[in-house]
């Protein structure tokens, strides 16, 4: 049954690169991020539009790598290559790009960057546990203010930016209701639809817009589901997928394990729930920089040490979403999230009992038919098991 809704998330990408133009025609700024951990409540505030440049696609990759060594993870390779080329009409009508100091990779490329546009970099501690991180990382919103007021000749009141901070929350608060459809058995919508929503809605230019758009998608999907539409069956195996980010382009884990008959009913990682529980009390009258800061730090990154909070909410999600399995997906040269794998199979294999696969690929196709061998294999084992729990 087609959802009328969802189909309007598809092209989104496009029509937003013409709408962004018109909008910087009409003098509005636009503001590049390539990390969950941009406070985009920032950008919102000073009356930028916030894009986000972070690259899911392979074509670029080639000319990256005439300046950036081949081992490195395709996420940053594809982000500089697209905008070494210039092919990204996001990257294009940014006038100022923010990047973090993440990962190795990521922190090197944006020194490259430098030489294609105005970039910001937000110096992020490699720890969120101590005093002195919350010190640093508020520091670092007050001086990403400053820059923005500076750069865009524009005063971030309180205001301004207790309504952006309300607006973000209310986006969070729809991708969960959005995400959360999935807690049901059978699950309602399909991973690779559910990445695609949400992929999608990161460009949309108005930010009110797409909270509307995604509320309509949910309300969509309650009715149909009150009508028999489900996107599985009972005994459709339902994966859990963690790790490094996804996008369209970069998908093809999510395709080959669908088509094999399971269902990716829920994701973990940044564009899926690593992020949706971070709102801020709105009620809570401190300084907003400060709760800015708090609440960027308790993202469960694997570039953080440690990063419990993976951990925590992998373990709680296996449970809300009745998951059968854990896909843990690495971008190859990602040392982070390679590291963290075995932790991750430590809690799937041995606290939950349940079957775990790491899969280490980059964005070529060139694996693709391997990949397909291995998580045939692995979604065999999982309907193995849901024979045996129904005693056959
Ligand atoms: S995985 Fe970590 S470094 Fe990568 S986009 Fe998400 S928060 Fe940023
Ligand atoms: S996937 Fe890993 S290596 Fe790539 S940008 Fe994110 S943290 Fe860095």
């Amino acid at each position: 049954m087609p959802l009328n809704h969802l189909e309007k998330f598809r092209d989104l990408r496009e029509k937003n690169a013409v709408l962004i133009k018109e909008a910087k025609e009409g003098g509005r700024k636009v503001v590049g991020i390539y990390c969950t951990y941009c406070p985009r409540e920032l950008v919102l505030a000073a009356g930028a539009i916030p894009v986000s440049l972070c690259g899911t696609r392979e074509a670029p990759i080639a000319h990256a790598e005439r300046e950036l060594p081949r081992n490195l993870c395709p996420l940053i390779k594809s982000s500089y290559g697209f905008a070494l080329t210039d092919t990204c009409p996001f990257f294009h009508f940014s006038d100022l790009v923010i990047g973090e100091t993440t990962c190795d990779g990521k922190k090197k490329m944006f020194e490259r960057l430098h030489r294609l546009k105005e970039v910001h970099v937000m110096n992020l501690p490699n720890s969120a546990d101590t005093a002195a991180s919350l010190t640093l990382w508020h520091g670092e919103m007050i001086r990403l203010k400053s820059r923005l007021e500076a750069f865009l000749r524009v005063s971030i009141t309180e205001e301004k930016l207790r309504e952006a901070i309300h607006l973000v929350n209310e986006e969070k608060r729809a991708l969960k209701d959005l995400y959360d459809l999935n807690r049901r058995k059978p699950a309602l919508l399909s991973g690779l639809d559910m990445m695609m929503a949400s992929f999608q809605a990161g460009f949309h230019v108005d930010r009110r817009e797409v909270i509307r758009m995604i509320d309509g998608l949910v309300a969509e999907i309650r009715d149909a589901a009150a009508k028999g539409h489900i996107a599985g069956g009972e005994k459709t195996p339902r994966v859990l997928l963690t790790g490094t980010p996804i996008g369209m382009g970069s998908e093809k884990v999510i395709e080959i394990v669908e088509s094999l008959g399971a269902l990716v009913v829920a994701m973990e990682n940044c564009g899926g729930y690593k992020t949706v529980d971070l709102r801020i009390d709105e009620s809570d009258p401190r300084d907003p920089l400060l709760l800015l800061a708090e609440k960027y730090l308790r993202i469960p990154c694997s570039v953080m040490s440690p990063n419990r909070g993976r951990l925590e909410l992998l373990d709680r999600m296996v449970d809300d979403f009745r998951i059968d399995s854990v896909i843990d997906l690495t971008w190859q040269a990602c040392h982070t999230y390679n590291i963290e794998s075995f932790d991750v199979s430590t809690l799937v294999k041995e606290k939950r009992g349940l079957p775990f696969i790491q899969i280490e690929t980059d964005y070529s196709q060139a694996d693709r038919e391997t990949l397909r061998v291995r998580l045939e294999a692995f979604v065999e084992m999982m309907e193995e098991g849901h024979r045996g729990n129904c005693g056959h």
